[in-house]
């Protein structure tokens, strides 16, 4: 491991040296206590009192005592040296497995943390030093295909690749996880961070060799820099960890330095999840219904049912702005269940033909659960599965046809409809509409508003009218905002129209008014056919 600048090391006493000291220092007092004693002739008084007495014997065993004794002492101190040195040696590998990863052998968040609050405290003026958050990209499914061994094997050759790769004051660790960080020192050069952080995604996305075959994830790194400006470690974490999290949701495999506008995204989107997960449990979440009609006819079949979230300080907010989020964090379940149990009670009372068209999203139908759901909501609100009808869009078919084809032939041997929403705005092929067997397609939007006659769009519409027809599948053009499209749209034989020119999407109380008044125009047609057949 690089410890270099940013490195802690621990300090190791020369105990050999102080031992020999102490029995130096022991010898000379010796020699001091026998030159005193010399000069006052001790030795010589004893020596003669001891042959006057007949007691030289007894001298010399006690000098020899002595000497036993002394040599007891110098054992026993280097017997406590060496349990000393035991000791020092244990603390210190304790310290550094504290402080290190036991796998890749890098630094741990703890020595990182302390190794980066450290170096700004000490730091010389205009001294500056990165933070580079280094996350892997498809890390999850190597360890979840090849297993826990073969994900080891990508973080023990991420971290020899970071080693190799950092210039030599810097610090490498891992956080924890498929998390990285690197502690770099910075010459406001701006351009040398840029080529290592490219360097490290392209060594990163490099394969991994495994067994018989190749390991290969990415990389997408947030930097941060400790400029002139007193900065605490955990800001200078949580900037990079911002700016990480930006270069992920671009698309990852890149790097991002950081931004203070990011912290102030990153902070309302936080704010906007909270907010969320408060309103689909109170309810917040309301359904907004918008007229279908048949052409030529122009008579109301039904409505789609569009979510509409009516937040307490922001208003009404529309479904591109929530519907997104709800997705990502797992919520859309819940907010689902929630909108189709109000739609279905609002419309309860509403004429027996008219129906409803909701919208689910591609993950709900990876949910083997979600036909029996639905049928239970329409069962405890007394809608009759033959007036629902779900709309997907093709998304949902590119990632598990197999449990889209489940789920929604659950759905339609209940009597559910189900529809193609937005065609020709995603992957659509020819082999979706074979493999499944849909009720209708929605024409998307961007096809049907601002319509022109003999324009390339307008042949396309057309030819997706023929491709429905010739499928037996009955068509919905969405969008329809002048007469004029919808004439041309009745012409070419599309089946059902949706769009301003109709009615936008509308609260219970706006759709209750709504169908009264078709309702009055409609007897008031067949009051006039009626006048004019007599
Ligand atoms: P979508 O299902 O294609 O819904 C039609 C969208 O077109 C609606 O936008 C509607 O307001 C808009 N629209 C209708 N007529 C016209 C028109 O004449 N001109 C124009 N310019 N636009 C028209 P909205 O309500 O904002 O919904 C946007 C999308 O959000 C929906 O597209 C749907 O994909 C999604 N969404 C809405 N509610 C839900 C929901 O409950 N669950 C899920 N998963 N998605 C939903
Ligand atoms: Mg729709
Ligand atoms: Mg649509």
């Amino acid at each position: 491991m690089d410890m270099g600048r940013f490195g802690t090391g621990l300090r190791r006493g020369s105990w050999e040296q102080g031992e020999l000291f102490e029995l130096l220092s022991l010898m000379t007092m010796g020699a001091c206590l026998w030159i005193i004693g010399a000069r006052l002739g001790v030795f010589d008084s004893i020596s003669r009192f001891a042959l006057a007495h007949d007691l030289m014997n007894l001298v010399m065993l006690s000098g020899c005592m002595g000497l036993g004794v002394f040599a007891a002492a110098i054992r026993k101190s280097f017997l406590l040296r060496r349990a000393m040195h035991a000791r020092i040696a244990a603390e210190a590998q304790a310290e550094s497995i504290a402080r290190h990863d036991a796998l890749t052998g890098l630094a741990n968040r703890r020595l990182f943390h302390e190794t980066l609050a450290e170096s700004l405290r000490s730091r010389q003026a205009g001294e500056q030093f990165a933070v580079l958050l280094i996350d892997l990209d498809r890390f999850k499914p190597v360890n979840d295909v090849h297993g826990h061994a073969a994900g080891n094997a990508v973080l023990c050759a991420v971290a020899d690749r970071l080693r190799s790769l950092t210039p030599p004051k810097s610090m490498v660790a891992r956080l924890g996880g498929d998390e990285f960080a690197a502690l770099v020192p910075y010459e406001s050069d701006r351009d040398a961070l840029i080529r290592l952080a490219q360097q490290i995604i392209a060594a990163v996305r490099n394969p991994i060799p495994w067994n018989e075959g190749q390991l290969e994830v990415g990389a997408t790194i947030g930097i941060a820099l400790a400029g002139a400006e007193n900065v605490e470690p955990e800001a200078l974490l949580h900037a990079a960890d911002v700016a990480m999290y930006q270069g992920k949701r671009e698309g990852r495999g890149a790097f991002r330095f950081f931004q203070a506008e990011m912290d102030v995204a990153l902070k309302a989107r936080a704010r906007l999840e909270a907010d969320l997960r408060l309103a689909i449990t109170r309810g917040e979440i309301a359904p907004y219904f918008q007229p279908i009609v048949s052409l030529p006819a122009q008579d109301l079949i039904g409505f789609e049912v569009l979510a509409r979230w009516n937040h307490p300080t922001e208003g009404l907010i529309a479904p591109d702005n929530f519907i997104p989020i709800a997705e990502e964090t797992g919520m859309i379940a819940d907010l689902f269940y929630g909108l189709l149990r109000q739609a279905c009670s609002d419309a309860r009372n509403w004429p027996p033909h008219l129906q409803l068209a909701v919208n689910i999203s591609p993950q709900q139908l990876q949910d083997q659960w979600l036909p029996e759901r639905i049928l239970g909501i329409l069962a405890e609100t007394g809608f009759t599965p033959s007036r629902l009808e779900v709309e997907i869009t093709e998304t949902a078919l590119i990632n598990d046809l197999e449990a889209a084809r489940s789920t929604l032939t659950s759905l339609q041997n209940s009597g559910v409809k189900i529809a193609l929403d937005d065609f020709g705005t995603g992957y659509s092929s020819l082999y979706h509409l074979r493999e499944l067997r849909f009720n209708k397609l929605k024409i998307d939007r961007s096809y049907v508003t601002s319509l022109k006659q003999g324009s390339e769009r307008a042949k396309l519409v057309d030819a997706i009218i023929q491709l429905g027809a010739s499928l037996s599948l009955q068509t919905t053009a969405e969008g329809i905002e002048t007469a004029t499209s919808l004439d041309w749209l009745s012409d070419q034989g599309c089946n059902f129209g949706q769009g301003y020119f109709f009615g936008a999407p509308m609260p219970k109380d706006a759709a209750d008014r709504y169908l009264d008044s078709a309702e009055a125009a409609r007897l008031a047609e067949r009051q006039a056919k009626a006048a004019h057949a007599a």
